[in-house]
């Protein structure tokens, strides 16, 4: 179990004015090996910020790396590190690079974590949706019974056929008896309309 001075806390800064408006936060402000305290949290975006990774002839690296790292300093002021420097300026078992990683880690789990989170909620909200088609099914389903009753098993049978076909045409037989003789007559119906055959 972590104990409170190694948890990473994720901060992702998306604009320079909330780097500018940290307390402690001071424009070209050197880092190196001996006064990095710890990552607070990193940026990503394309407006020009000066790497402030102090180099061995004293100068400033001051390129604009776009992605980087916002960083408390021993003397609890704050700067910033771009994190080709990070990465890539100190020795592998330095403590910038340590936490580097660590931050990394811990940035992409909660990414995860949030991507799976949104499914969770994406899949409740399909389930509500399938719940309701299954309740409109089940009326329908019940229509169909009370309909298919009263019409008579031949009958609904036929109409189901005639929908799953999509054949409209009915022939309607009507038999009379007159004086001993018998009479077929046949209709065709379709479309609305009735033709005698
Ligand atoms: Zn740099």
């Amino acid at each position: 179990m972590l104990d409170a001075a190694d948890k990473v806390v994720i901060r992702t800064f998306n604009e320079i004015s909330e780097i500018e408006s940290l307390p402690g936060f001071s424009d070209k402000n050197p880092i190196n090996k001996d006064n990095y305290k710890k990552i607070i949290g990193d940026y990503n975006f394309e407006e020009s910020l000066k790497c402030c990774f102090k180099k061995e002839n004293g100068n400033l690296c001051l390129h604009d790396h776009k992605f980087g790292y916002v960083v408390e300093l021993k003397d609890k002021s704050v700067s910033i590190i771009g994190n080709c420097c990070a990465k890539d300026k100190f020795d592998a078992d330095a403590q910038i690079r340590i936490d580097r990683a660590k931050y990394n880690n811990r940035k992409r789990y909660e990414q995860v974590l949030q991507n799976v989170n949104n499914l969770l909620c994406e899949a409740n909200s399909r389930v509500i949706e399938l719940e309701g088609k299954k309740s409109a099914l089940i009326g329908i389903k019940q229509y169909c019974d009370r309909v298919g009753s009263e019409l008579g098993k031949p009958n609904f049978n036929r109409l189901m056929d005639m929908a799953r076909t999509r054949n409209s045409v009915v022939l309607l037989a009507m038999i009379t008896k007159k004086m001993g003789r018998i009479r077929t007559e046949m209709t065709l119906l379709k479309n609305g309309h009735s033709s005698n055959l």
